[in-house]
């Protein structure tokens, strides 16, 4: 997130900025220092290569480059994607080697897992590591904290207990232990998504041409529709090469037999780009509430002026991409509420923190010593993809309190 949208944030962004350098250093994050995203994305220093572009996504990308001005008039720009996976060789991990098997994990260990940092933690002296535990609640007892759980396989009651509790199993579960701890039964807290559209950029000059066989598999290229100047107005998205999405996602959907969808998706296959399209977290209107017996409830909502934005942008994005020769396909109506993968602030960081909101450092308010460090400490969710916002706020939250240790 660059400064006006951190300006949502009750901390200083340079804090946040020296955050995200670490990780992207110890991570590895591929993409372009020079493009018209580049600025977009902020943070160029330490960015590895891109891996080569698909042809249909080199073709889409050179148009664009050669009469960038009619894009920008239009509110779209378009530049290479930024994936945390790595081009060259990091920390004992390889760079991509191009077999187009992404989604099915990586041999080479070029897509970022946080369980290979949780390999170098285990190297650490005094680092303990207790896997397969569900943790439902926290009390406090004598100048302590009790995390009670249960094993996820044997379902046995298991406890832990400390002087300072960093809570980080993601928006949901963090938000509900934390209203289970402050006894908040019934209380309906906002959690924010990112509303989204996936669609098909089709270029009938790839007809007749065979699939590649060597390729990357996630996000080809990055797009930006802006239709409004504030830190909410524009739409973001990532354009992927079809060749590495599994053929089913797509003849699943198709409003045909299945023997006829497989053929026709077999056919188009090599001319489709497929993209996914977000909408900032004001366009949401979801709740989340526990009551006694532990049960997590969510209702799920899109706000009412989520399908004007909507049309705004794929007119923008519709005008635009047809000058390069290419079709935008609506294949899906906006994804269900939930089913847009990006979701925080069940516990967002404010300047006075009510209950079941925390500070700026990520300390929960009404639960002395307990802090939050993943996505329900997001006070804002534009429509950027927010793990690395995520992840270098973690980073802060981290260093802040081993500082009150080392005072
Ligand atoms: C299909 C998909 C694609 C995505 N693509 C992107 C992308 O391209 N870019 C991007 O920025 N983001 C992407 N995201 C979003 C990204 O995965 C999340 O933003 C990120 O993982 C959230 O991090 P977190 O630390 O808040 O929670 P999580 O990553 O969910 O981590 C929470 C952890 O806590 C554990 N846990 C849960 N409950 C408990 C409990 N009660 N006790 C103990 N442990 C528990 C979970 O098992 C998990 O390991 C994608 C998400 C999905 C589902």
């Amino acid at each position: 997130m660059d400064e006006k949208e951190l300006e949502k944030f009750p901390f200083q962004p340079e804090e946040l900025i020296e955050s995200y350098r670490r990780v992207i250093k110890r991570i590895g994050v591929h993409g372009a220092k020079d493009d018209d995203l580049s600025a977009f994305f902020g943070i160029g220093d330490d960015l590895q290569p891109p891996p080569p572009l698909t042809a249909p996504a080199q073709r889409l990308f050179d148009r664009y480059c050669a009469d960038t001005k009619r894009a920008l008039c239009g509110g779209v720009t378009l530049g290479r994607a930024r994936n945390a996976v790595l081009t060259r060789s990091l920390n004992g991990r390889d760079g991509c080697q191009a077999c187009g098997c992404c989604l099915w994990g990586c041999a080479w260990r070029a897509i970022y897992n946080a369980a290979y940092d949780l390999d170098r933690l285990r190297k650490r002296p005094g680092f303990n590591w207790a896997g397969g535990v569900l943790v439902a609640e926290l009390s406090a007892s004598g100048g302590n904290w009790i995390a009670k759980g249960h094993g996820r396989r044997d379902q046995a009651p298991l406890s832990f207990s400390a002087r300072k509790i960093v809570l980080a199993s993601g928006t949901i579960s963090t938000g509900a232990i934390v209203l289970r701890s402050l006894g908040l039964f019934g209380k309906k807290v906002s959690l924010l998504s990112t509303p989204s559209v996936s669609f098909a950029i089709w270029q009938p000059r790839f007809l007749f041409r065979s699939a590649r066989q060597q390729f990357f598999g996630l996000s080809q290229l990055g797009f930006r529709v802006r239709w409004r100047e504030d830190v909410d107005g524009f739409a973001f998205g990532n354009i992927f090469s079809a060749d590495g999405i599994p053929a089913m996602a797509i003849v699943g959907s198709m409003p045909l037999s299945r023997a006829l969808s497989i053929r026709l998706f077999n056919f188009l296959g090599p001319t489709l780009l497929l993209a996914n399209c977000f909408f900032p977290g004001i366009f949401s209107n979801n709740h989340l509430s526990v009551s006694r017996d532990g049960t997590i409830a969510i209702e799920g909502n899109h706000a009412d002026n989520l399908p004007q934005a909507t049309r705004t942008v794929f007119r923008r994005l519709k005008r635009v991409l047809r000058r390069y020769g290419t079709f935008v396909i609506r294949s899906s109506s906006l994804a269900l509420p939930g089913a847009d993968v990006h979701y925080a602030g069940t516990v967002p960081m404010r300047c006075a923190p009510a209950a079941h909101e925390c500070d700026g450092q990520g300390a929960v308010a009404g639960l002395p010593g307990v802090y939050v460090a993943d996505g329900t400490a997001l006070p804002h969710l534009s429509a950027k993809a927010h793990t690395l916002t995520i992840m270098a706020n973690a980073d802060r939250v981290a260093r802040h309190i081993a500082a009150l240790f080392n005072r």
